[in-house]
Order: C-alpha cells, then sequence, then structure tokens
C-alpha cells in the first residue's frame, strides 16, 4: 500500500501491456485501457470531536465502464496512494469482465486511519465522501462497496447521503450493506464459496475426487472461513490454516492432521481472524511458524490472507504433492513465484477469477435493490455457483485449448471482452 519501490499500477499496467501484445490489440484500445476512464481527487473537510477542522484526500477511480456502472470497493487507509486506487479499479475492471458480470470496474479511497478515528468522524467522512462525488457515481454510474476497513455501517451512512441529495430511495447505489437494509443474504459466504465452487470444478478437470483430497490455507479471515466450511462439506480434509499473531507481532500455523473443524477454529478466533493459541494447543493443534502452511503435503493450497505471500523466498517450499493453488487473496503470488509455479505445471485458479464471488454476489444486491425484490440464500448461492462454475470452465478451455497458464488465459478473456466492448461503443 506504501508508495515504496513498489508502484501498483505500473505493476497492472504491465501485466495489461504484456497481454495486449498477445491479443493485438490496436494503440488507440491500449492507450483507453492503460489508464483509468476517469479519476476524482477531493478534499473532505470534517469537524473533529474536539472541534478542530481537519482535511482528508478523498478518490474515485472508474478504469472502465463499457461493459456497465463502474464497481468497486471505498478504502479507508493511511497509506493509501492514488495509484494502488489505479490499480484496484483496472483489477475491478478484468474480475467483473471474467465473471461476465455487466459492470464495469471503480475503485475509491481515502487517506484515514478509522482506527483513530471515532464513529461520528467516521461517518463525516463517509457524508462528505458521497458529498463530493454524488454526480459522478450512483446506480446506473458507478456503485461502491466497502473494501480495506469499511463496512455496512459505513456504505449506510454514504446511502443516507446519496438519497438525501437526490431526493429519491436508491439502494442500487451502494452494496455490501447489512441485511434487512438492502444488503443480500449469502454475500458472507459468497467470496469463500465462489474459491470453492471454481476448487471442485477444477479437481474434477483433474479427475481427482475432492473428498480424498487435503488442503492447507493461509489466513483465517472471511474468505478463508467460507472456503474451509464449504471444502468440508464437498468431504476435504482441511489440515492446515496459518493465520496472524497480534500478540507475537508474526504469523502461526495451526495443524490439525485428522481435519480442521472451521467452527470450532472460529470460535477461539476474534474478529480480525486472529487465533487464540493457547486453546488450540488445548484443542490438540500442533503450533508451528507461519510459513508452515506453504509446506504442507496437501492436494492445494489456498493463499486467502494478504498479498506477495508466494515468493522467490518460499516458493520452491511447495511440496510436490501439490496439485492446484487456488488464490483467494488478491495477489498473494509474486511475478518471480508466479514463473516457478507455472514451470512446475500447478494448476492456478488465479485470483480475479477465484475471489470473484464477492463481486459477483454485490452485483447480486445491486439488482435485488434495483427491482425491491430479494432472493433466499439458497437462491443467491445456486446463482453464485453457476456463474462462478461457468466462468471457471470458460478460463480453462481457453488454457487448455491454447496450452496457456492460466492466468494468462483469465486475462486473455477478460481484456478481449472490455476490448470488444469499447469498440463495439464505437470509442476505439
Ligand atoms: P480478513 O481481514 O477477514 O482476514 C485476513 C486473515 O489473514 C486473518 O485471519 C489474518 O489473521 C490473516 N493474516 C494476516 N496477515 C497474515 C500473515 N502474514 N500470515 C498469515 N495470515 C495472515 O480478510 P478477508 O476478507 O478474508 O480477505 C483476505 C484476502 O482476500 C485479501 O487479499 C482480500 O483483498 C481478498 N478478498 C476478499 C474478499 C472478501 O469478500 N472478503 C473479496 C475478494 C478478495
Amino acid at each position: 500500500m506504501s508508495e515504496g519501490s513498489f508502484n501498483p499500477f505500473k505493476m497492472a499496467q504491465q501485466q495489461f501491456d504484456a497481454i495486449a501484445e498477445n491479443l493485438q490489440l490496436d494503440e488507440a484500445t491500449k492507450e483507453l485501457l492503460r489508464n483509468p476512464d476517469r479519476e476524482y481527487h477531493f478534499n473532505i473537510p470534517i469537524r473533529m470531536d474536539d472541534g478542530t477542522y481537519k482535511v482528508f484526500r478523498g478518490y474515485r477511480c472508474q478504469h472502465n465502464d463499457a461493459r456497465g456502472p463502474s464497481k468497486g470497493g471505498i478504502r479507508f487507509h493511511p497509506q493509501e496512494t492514488v495509484d494502488t486506487v489505479r490499480a484496484l479499479s483496472m483489477w475491478m475492471t478484468w474480475k467483473t469482465a471474467v465473471v461476465d458480470i455487466p459492470l464495469g470496474g471503480g475503485k475509491g479511497g481515502v487517506i484515514c486511519d478509522p482506527r483513530n478515528l471515532s464513529l461520528r468522524e467516521q461517518e463525516a467522512i463517509c457524508r462528505g465522501w458521497v458529498r463530493q462525488i454524488a454526480r459522478n457515481v450512483g446506480p446506473l454510474q458507478d456503485v461502491p462497496a466497502p473494501d480495506v476497513m469499511t463496512n455496512g455501517q459505513h456504505m449506510l451512512w454514504m446511502l443516507d447521503e446519496y438519497e438525501r441529495i437526490t431526493g429519491v430511495k436508491a439502494p442500487g447505489f451502494i452494496t455490501g450493506k447489512p441485511l434487512g437494509s438492502g444488503g443480500s443474504l449469502g454475500r458472507t459466504e459468497a467470496t469463500g464459496y465462489g474459491v470453492m465452487y471454481t476448487v471442485r470444478e477444477a479437481l474434477k478437470e483433474l479427475n481427482i475426487d475432492i473428498s480424498k483430497t487435503t488442503a492447507s490455507f493461509q489466513g483465517f479471515g472471511n474468505v478463508s472461513q467460507y472456503a474451509i466450511d464449504l471444502y468440508t462439506q464437498y468431504g476435504g480434509k482441511a489440515i492446515a490454516v496459518s493465520s496472524w499473531d497480534n500478540k507475537e507481532k508474526k504469523a502461526i500455523t495451526y495443524k490439525k492432521l485428522s481435519g480442521i473443524d472451521w467452527k470450532e477454529l472460529l470460535s477461539i478466533t476474534n474478529r480480525f481472524g486472529e487465533v487464540d493459541q493457547q486453546k488450540a494447543l488445548e484443542l490438540g493443534y500442533e503450533i508451528l511458524p507461519g510459513d508452515a502452511w506453504i509446506q504442507q503435503e496437501v492436494d492445494i493450497l489456498v493463499p486467502a490472507a494478504l498479498e506477495n505471500q508466494i515468493n522467490a523466498s518460499n516458493v520452491n517450499m511447495i511440496k510436490p504433492t501439490v496439485k492446484l493453488i487456488a488464490e483467494g487473496a488478491n495477489g498473494p503470488t509474486t511475478p518471480e513465484a508466479d514463473e516457478v509455479i507455472k514451470a512446475r505445471g500447478i494448476w492456478v485458479i488465479p485470483d480475479f477469477l477465484a475471489n470473484a464471488g464477492g463481486v459477483t454476489c454485490s452485483y447480486f444486491e445491486q439488482v435485488q435493490c434495483n427491482m425491491n425484490y430479494f432472493w433466499t440464500r439458497q437462491e443467491v448461492l445456486e446463482k453464485l455457483d453457476q456463474k462462478m462454475t461457468h466462468a471457471y470452465h470458460a478460463v480453462s478451455d481457453l488454457a487448455k485449448s491454447r496450452k496457456i497458464y492460466m492466468r494468462d488465459a483469465a486475462y486473455l478473456i477478460s481484456i478481449s471482452r472490455v476490448a470488444e466492448a469499447c469498440k463495439l461503443r464505437g470509442w476505439v
């Protein structure tokens, strides 16, 4: 997130350039898709609780909306940079395109640290963000959602401000709302379940019976918990999970060869996804170093914590038993590690395909809000399964027919869909 030497937007552009070359996109299309269509930078002046005034910096990037309204989260982070927001907005364009939902890509942010702000101050920032951008976002233009350090409460304050300004009820303006206030059933489990729908399909193709497999997970937050839930329902055995221990300031791996009961582990996990080590010991877990999750003799690895976690320093620790890596997190594999994985022939379900269940369910939330009619949890999950399964096979069919890497196939599909939409509209 900090700018440092690593610039996420440069990386996103490099990834795009490589695929654009492969697709032989013309110069104008390349130029169009290398940069956001629009971006807004603005001040958000707030009266703080102590009576002083402070000005926060807000952003919204709309990378591309040729396929439908822009879609993407709003992050609150002290080290937020406009290049991070740009990169994430571009990745959202590819993510919505790879699952073929009629949305584009956007992302927003505010440079602030909600951990040091009262709820009233956070509410003022939310309302200030909307006041600055209300004319340029909306159910038919650009639909925000929660992201790093924002949640359903922030979304409702933003919705309320938007409705006050426009004078209409517009619950489809924003997603990630709480249940009963326009939220969708199934959203909590959508990303983790989405990861597992694609894992299930990949294993079928690899002729592996999921109920005879074992898996190791990095992270035990929203994505990982529900991925393990569904994996266990399918008969798989999760034997290791790592998570961050904030007291010791390091990651720890919890291992149970007989299989992890995710509900039991959840009962000793706090809301930040940190497991209580002492209680884990009492429940019979082995306590191992943070990196141990990647060194397990399992069939499947699911990195679902943070970016850059499979890198040059640990990629060679991956055991020969591993046949599949499903990227639950965004950007968990560095380009160097990716080359090693590719050379070893491990089947990879790339991040923007594997974890697209979240945005797909947000799209369902928007659809339900726009028609003011809500589906049952089962209906939501069935529709999610269909979308994820279909998207997985489109990518894997292309990877197999062209004998290319899954990540490249996913990029080829999404970038060509977006390029085609721009062309049909007569933009380039
Ligand atoms: P979360 O905050 O709920 O959980 C993160 C987990 O990772 C926690 O268990 C934490 O302890 C653990 N962790 C942090 N640092 C670690 C480390 N160094 N080693 C091991 N574990 C560590 O987050 P989440 O919502 O589950 O998201 C996880 C990833 O998935 C992120 O990359 C996020 O961007 C991505 N993602 C999430 C969603 C979603 O809907 N939640 C959607 C798409 C992508």
